[in-house]
């Protein structure tokens, strides 16, 4: 762990693409061959600094991802954009609120917020008298938030027709973190802002050309071109075979897997 952010930590909860994997219905050998690092739940990460959790994304596996790492707190939630593999499980944040005095801020640009409102109406909008209500707060997420000693920036990023994405910048210690679930190519500026960062974690989904999302070969050649200290591929399908291809992969890059913990901004 690197000395200036002692406590600073970040966890892959999944590395899968949109259907996980093993995917349904699907008998390829990863799929099927039950190695533990093929085994990609819905895209997240933790994020522990100070004794405080932060997540980012609550996919359709938030409530197993919280029960296998053992979280216990949740003290900020960031949205990456609406996709339901990175929203619909939203709803199990809930429980991590009956203990806290303020409401549990879900931080999102302006039309990913007003997405959520929608999925998620009883959070903000439906008042029956003598029901309890989520101590959520849909909080706007227009410039740099800091919890607990890490910086939590947007890097606004191409993904889907008429829809925003970000990527994060985690910055702690005076190290950098790139995280970058989702996207179809990283424009000048998120370029500008991410190199030199210690560490990448790039989407990186199949083989094939895909409309919304970086291959492995092109998720590569932008790693090579930015030279992070460290870059870990994420947002995987079940095209990657871990112990087959994660050797063959250039020097420091290498895939992520689900429980891997790294210390944030180090190599
Ligand atoms: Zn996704
Ligand atoms: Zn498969
Ligand atoms: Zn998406």
């Amino acid at each position: 762990m690197h000395p200036s952010t002692p406590n600073a930590e970040l966890r892959f909860l999944g590395t899968g693409w949109s259907h996980g994997v093993p995917m349904l219905a699907c008998d390829c050998p990863v799929c099927t061959g039950g190695h533990p690092r093929n085994r990609r739940r819905r895209p997240s990460v933790q994020v522990l600094s100070g004794g405080l959790t932060t997540v980012i994304d609550t996919g359709p596996d938030f409530k197993d991802q919280a029960l296998t790492f053992g979280i216990t707190r949740l003290d900020a939630v960031f949205i990456t954009h609406e996709h339901a593999d990175h929203v619909m499980g939203l709803d199990d944040v809930r429980r991590f609120t009956w203990k806290r005095a303020e409401p549990l801020p879900i931080y999102a640009d302006a039309a990913t917020l007003e997405r959520l409102r929608i999925v998620y109406p009883y959070v903000t909008e439906v008042r029956v008298p003598g029901k309890a209500v989520p101590k959520i707060r849909f909080t706007l997420w227009d410039g740099p938030i800091e919890v607990a000693g890490v910086r939590y920036s947007r890097l606004d990023v191409p993904h889907a027709e008429n829809m925003s994405c970000c990527g994060v910048l985690l910055e702690s210690g005076g190290m950098k973190t790139a995280y970058l679930p989702d996207c179809n190519d990283l424009p000048g500026a998120v370029m500008d802002r991410i190199r030199g960062a210690e560490v990448i974690i790039l989407n990186a989904l199949r083989h094939n050309p895909h409309p919304a999302h970086l291959t492995l070969e092109r998720s590569l050649e932008l790693l090579t071109d930015l030279k992070p200290k460290r870059g870990y591929l994420t947002h995987m399908g079940c095209d990657f075979d871990y112990p087959a291809l994660n050797p063959q992969l250039p020097p420091g890059i290498e895939m992520a897997y689900d429980g891997l913990a790294i210390p944030l901004g180090g190599v």
